[in-house]
């Protein structure tokens, strides 16, 4: 925290970070460049481009008022919480405003998201989850936000987790889209172990090494043939949900299931070594817009 107290020195750790010391122009790609305001920014030395930039250009950090004396210790504290940090105490810990807090919060677990497209292999453990409901209770404009296709205002969580490859973790708009999600994330030559839920039913056609754990007949394990695991990390992600967070609306639950996953894959790394590792994630931000409203407006910045 003490070495990142000067905004200077955070940018010079991140354009190591992001270009190995040497920037690229984010217009053209050209690696010709100059420093201009004080070292602050660049200036592309390509003639046909000359354009100015920073080294947040095109990343979670950009065109915030936020400075990344900011940034960075809010990196630190939201991937070394164990369970997540809220907002209440983010902005405590950061000593900036609630809103600040909650904006930050949601850009950077939009910055941890998992974007590989790639299909786990292995032997793969998938189950399902819901995740919120008991909606009587809730504020009008929670409900609104909440309705989904299952009668019961749950909304479908998936978790797969190779335990060779790690986990990822998907929020579905209906539990129609159970089988497909498996597709989507899952090779066809994995060993796949689901329990008995008709949504698996025909798994066996698409995937031939298909195990299935018979809850119904009392069997939690037979051999390495469980999904323990990714129960375990169900119940880390709700007790991340309904204990720090409390509620989450669907809109944004897969942001924090994302987060949680990412924090899963991890877990064996120091703070410092994660911290570092999430600089490297920065790339694609979430303008306050799309975070608000749901839909891209097309951006002023
Ligand atoms: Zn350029």
């Amino acid at each position: 925290m003490k070495d990142f107290s000067d905004e200077q020195h955070c940018r010079d750790f991140l354009v190591q970070q992001r270009w190995g010391g040497c920037p690229e122009c984010p217009y053209c790609g050209s690696d010709k460049w100059y420093r201009i305001e004080n070292g602050k920014r660049f200036k592309c030395g390509n003639k046909e481009c000359y354009k100015k930039y920073s080294v947040t250009v095109g990343t979670v950090f950009h065109a915030s008022n936020i400075p990344l004396t900011t940034w960075f210790p809010a990196m630190y504290l939201i991937t070394s919480h164990k369970k997540g940090i809220s907002s209440v105490q983010l902005a405590k810990d950061l000593g900036v405003t609630q809103k600040t807090a909650w904006f930050i919060n949601h850009r950077i677990r939009e910055s941890l998201k998992d974007k590989g497209s790639s299909l786990l292999g292995g032997t793969v453990e998938v189950d399902e989850t819901y995740v919120g409901g008991k909606l009587k209770n809730k504020h009008n404009k929670y409900r609104k936000e909440n309705i989904t296709k299952s009668n019961d205002n749950k909304t479908t969580v998936m978790g797969f987790v190779s335990r060779e490859q790690g986990l990822k973790v998907k929020v579905l708009d209906s539990r129609t889209e159970i089988m497909q999600s498996v597709r989507d994330s899952v090779d066809t030559q994995a060993k796949l172990i689901t329990d008995e839920a008709g949504a698996y039913y025909h798994a066996i056609k698409e995937y031939p090494n298909h195990e299935v754990v018979k809850h119904s007949q009392n069997e939690f394990v037979r051999g390495d043939i469980h999904t323990n695991t990714v129960e375990g990390f169900f119940s880390h992600l709700k007790r991340q949900i309904y204990g720090i967070h409390h509620f989450v609306t669907a809109k944004h639950l897969q942001r924090y299931a994302d987060e949680s996953a990412y924090r899963y894959n991890l877990k064996d790394m120091k703070d410092g070594e994660r911290f570092v590792f999430s600089l490297s994630h920065i790339e694609g931000r979430l303008p306050y817009k799309i975070l608000v409203h749901g839909k891209s407006n097309k951006e002023s910045q």
